[in-house]
């Protein structure tokens, strides 16, 4: 808001975890960049389903994601999270929004590549140990990723 009111031209990029979505400080801000046109706001919700009590769909679903933030006034684009082609357009569609936030829900997997990470739950609030760290980069080097 301040880059608007002072014409400075400033994009402001705000991510935010599809649990941290549950919380009703967002829609307020949500609703506040909608009211004054925040064009030069984007918000990415990294959709991987999962928070740190469990599935975001069992704990209090925020779904649908897509029609929330259409509701709250912002202009929505749906992407493949770990599709770094879609992403990129996402971004340049978002600059060239006017008069409206962006919101880009990327779907996402939690720990994509990894085999005992992916989907895991338990990796929402812990880092690996020396001997995961080793063993996670080294599925990912074969994989190419
Ligand atoms: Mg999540």
């Amino acid at each position: 808001m301040s880059s608007k009111l002072n014409s400075r031209g400033i994009r402001v990029y705000c991510l935010l975890g599809d649990g941290e979505i549950q919380e009703g400080q967002v829609w307020e801000a949500a609703m506040t960049a909608s009211h004054y046109k925040l064009d030069n706001l984007c918000v990415i919700v990294d959709n991987n389903n999962l928070q740190i009590d469990g599935a975001v769909d069992k704990v209090m679903s925020p779904y649908p994601i897509d029609s929330k933030f259409k509701a709250f006034g912002f202009h929505v684009i749906n992407i493949d999270g770990h599709n770094i082609e879609e992403i990129i357009k996402a971004f340049d569609t978002a600059k060239t929004i006017k008069g409206k936030p962006t919101a880009i829900i990327a779907k996402t997997i939690k720990g994509k590549g990894v085999s005992f990470m992916e989907n895991q739950v338990a990796w929402h609030g812990k880092a690996p140990n020396e001997e995961e760290y080793h063993n996670a980069i080294k599925e990912l080097k074969k994989k190419g990723m």
